[in-house]
């Protein structure tokens, strides 16, 4: 929504060790966003925007410095989509936008809702740009060719023919990809980190930070494959990399430097050391620190280097962009944009 990496918008996870308050936040709040949005830009300019995203969690990012009042910008979530006024999110009552019942907030229908309200809006309202943002929940729970996998991207499928019959030029991408985290038993595989570290020193002079926490923890239980790790003294750098790189499950460690270069990440925002797991393994805080017992099914996960790799596409051609191998997937409003021919 920035056309940025984290170094320059700022935001490098859902949770972060905020220095400057010396406490452990969610970074949902704008006032951590560095840089103004390309939505907010286009307004500007006159532009009308439309923005649906699935978790309210993401919703004032979204909807950062835009002007409600002029009746040019919507923007609203599905979670919270009975909840909308006219001031705060430029729509009076968004649940009336399609027949589905209000979704829950871990469900499927929580990102169908996002594609069919924003198929009514494509309709009655004429946005310029329309951004549809969906939840993970589904990918988390069922891996690719499984019966519900399939619905829900036979869902997305059916959205998107009805957009492109409106002529949209229309963009799909990622904010990662997902794979299995569980052994053949189906139990999940996890790094626990803090008893590691314990092994060197004591828990007052380290700090874990997972970024993948949120209050959405249902479907993942805050086990993701990156960490990054702070230290009350500077000289415990080595020993802990030391350490980590020789345990299983663990593909990566770093220190932060080299990894905010490597991953564009703010460095003011990630600690000492970065951690990612292999493509089959999580990280964990400690045993105590995650409820297990919300999984109901085997660990799908996110945060790695073996999820990378996201969708790029197009449903028009841009000859341009062929060629480039460093594409990222906020250069998809670039694509979009500026290089998509008929
Ligand atoms: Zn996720």
């Amino acid at each position: 929504m920035t056309g940025t990496p984290p170094v320059v918008h700022g935001i490098s996870g859902n949770f972060f060790y905020d220095l400057g308050s010396d406490a452990e936040v969610m970074m949902n709040d704008p006032a951590f966003l560095r840089v103004g949005t390309i939505f907010k830009a286009f307004q500007d300019q006159g532009a009308r925007i439309a923005i649906i995203t699935a978790k309210d969690k993401l919703r004032r990012m979204l909807g950062h410095e835009l002007d409600f009042e002029q009746g040019s910008a919507i923007c609203f979530s599905a979670e919270k989509c009975q909840l909308t006024t006219r001031s705060e999110n430029g729509i009076d009552d968004a649940g009336q936008l399609t027949d589905l019942p209000p979704p829950d907030v871990y469900s499927g229908t929580l990102s169908e809702y996002v594609f069919s309200a924003g198929l009514t809006l494509l309709d009655t309202w004429s946005p310029d740009i329309l951004y549809l943002s969906t939840s993970d929940y589904i990918q988390h729970k069922h891996g690719p060719g499984t019966p519900t996998a399939d619905a829900f991207y036979g869902m997305i499928d059916h959205h998107l023919l009805e957009m492109q019959a409106h002529d949209a030029v229309i963009a799909v991408t990622a904010d990662h990809g997902m794979k299995a985290k569980h052994d053949s038993a189906g139990q999940p595989n996890i790094v626990y980190l803090k008893p590691l570290i314990n092994e060197l020193l004591p828990s007052d002079r380290f700090r874990i930070i997972l970024p993948i926490t949120d209050p959405y923890v249902v479907h993942h239980g805050a086990l993701g494959g990156f960490a990054t790790i702070y230290l009350a003294d500077p000289a415990d750098v080595q020993p802990v990399c030391h350490k980590l790189s020789a345990q299983k499950g663990i593909e990566l460690v770093l220190e932060a430097s080299i990894a905010c270069e490597r991953f564009s990440l703010p460095p003011d925002r990630v600690g000492h050391i970065v951690v990612t797991s292999s493509t089959e393994w999580v990280l964990g805080h400690s045993q105590q620190y995650h409820d297990l017992s919300t999984l109901s099914e085997p660990l799908r996960s996110h945060g790695g280097l073996s999820e990378q790799r996201v969708p790029f596409i197009l449903n028009y051609p841009a000859p341009l962009l062929v060629a480039s191998t460093t594409l990222r997937n906020y250069d998809i409003f670039d694509a979009a944009l500026n290089h998509t021919t008929d």
